[in-house]
């Protein structure tokens, strides 16, 4: 491969893609230890791996403030979501060890600022809302009292659940530069994918030279479909359906936080960084409950100057099979009514699959119902 096969993607936020990972210091015994809840280790890993370039650590003061209030770091380049660290108190040094749950040490980090921040302004500015009943805000009020800023260096990563899809931004830029793609849309999904979004991803890859199918598999709400359930889900319908060398499955680490409309924006940047030119935003984008306006992630986008976020938005409508049309629609392209297009509720499907009843094959495919009527099962 060429050097110019990469150089001709979209360039990372900032451009240059952030490497923070790092060799284990000799002092590492000495340090005070500061331990990580699971975001803010799948965020550190993010880091490290380049995939929220251009930070380099954990926010500072400057930059958490203009994100949160006008969701752009102090530089000026876009950004929807706070990446920090929270902390009980003032660290003594000026350096400190990283650790997991179970107190591994895994990355230092230079301490460059330690600041109080409030939860409700966050929450409200960030979630839209205070409910605490909204999970991301629920997580947000457990958070400790100040956040601690500094670059981090990584000498540990953690081990992916999922070896052969643990690509890092470095990874999926080097397999577009290979096959020649230049323009590759990015698609971010946490369910098992049906008819509908099968549609969206192969409208989208119509119009460009690569899909990159990239599920999110960190942390996610506990009635969310079992991470290995949708990758064997994954696996079957692109086996099935899709040709292989247009698509590429791989795993997106972050944990989710339901922030809705800015987290579509942070999604998008992060594709961005791995090299997504095009960014799919259907309805209702990293929602949950009823917090969010079906369209508020996609208009969200019209907060930016055009073309200063890079990577294009491509908006979606509900998506479903038209008995008329004899063929996948949405409401823009189809003029029939209800009567004539195949609606299952989530509830409904669940139900089917919970009997072992196959959906009809107008809202998803055999294989992919096979796999869920498996792990319903076996539950
Ligand atoms: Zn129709």
């Amino acid at each position: 491969m060429t050097v110019a096969a990469t150089e001709r993607l979209i360039r990372p936020h900032g451009g240059t893609l952030v490497d923070r990972t790092g060799e284990r210091p000799d002092d590492l015994e000495t340090l005070e230890a500061v331990a990580l809840t699971s975001r803010e280790l799948s965020d550190l890993d993010m880091i490290a791996s380049g995939a929220l370039s251009p930070l380099e650590g954990f926010m500072a003061r400057g930059d958490y403030e203009r994100v949160v209030e006008e969701m752009h770091l102090a530089n000026g380049l876009p950004w929807a979501l706070p990446v920090c660290l929270a902390v009980e108190s003032v660290p003594a040094g000026d350096r400190v060890a990283l650790t997991d749950e179970a107190g591994r040490a895994v990355a230092v980090l230079d301490v460059e600022d330690v600041y109080p921040y409030d939860r409700e302004r966050e929450a409200e500015l960030c979630f839209r809302t205070t409910d605490e009943a909204h999970p991301g805000v629920a997580r947000l009020y457990t958070q400790k009292p100040l956040y601690l800023a500094g670059r981090v260096s990584v000498f540990e990563r953690p081990q992916p659940m999922f070896p052969e899809l643990a690509l890092d931004p470095a990874d999926t830029r080097r397999v577009f530069g290979e096959r020649g793609w230049r323009r590759v849309v990015g698609f971010q999904t946490r369910n098992p994918i049906h008819r509908a979004h099968e549609y969206l991803t192969k409208v989208a890859l119509e119009t460009v030279d690569g899909l990159l199918v990239h599920p999110l598999v960190g942390e996610t709400k506990s009635d969310d479909v079992p991470v290995d359930v949708r990758v064997e889900c994954y696996r079957m319908l692109l086996e099935g359906y899709y040709p292989e060398d247009r698509v590429l499955l791989s795993a997106f680490p972050a944990a989710m936080r339901y922030a809705g409309p800015r987290e579509a924006i942070w999604h998008a940047i992060c594709r961005k960084n791995y090299g997504c030119s095009h960014f799919i935003v259907g309805r209702d984008h990293a929602g949950v409950g009823d917090y969010y306006g079906t369209y508020d992630a996609q208009l969200i986008f019209d907060d930016f100057v055009a073309h200063e976020l890079d990577i294009e938005p491509m908006f979606f409508e509900h998506t479903f099979w038209c008995n008329v049309c004899g063929s996948m629609a949405s409401t823009k392209s189809c003029p029939h009514g209800a009567e004539d297009r195949v609606h299952l509720s989530g509830t409904k499907v669940r139900e089917m699959l919970g009997k072992g009843d196959v959906p009809p094959v107008q809202f998803t495919r055999p294989e992919v119902a096979r796999v869920l009527i498996d792990a319903y099962r076996q539950d």
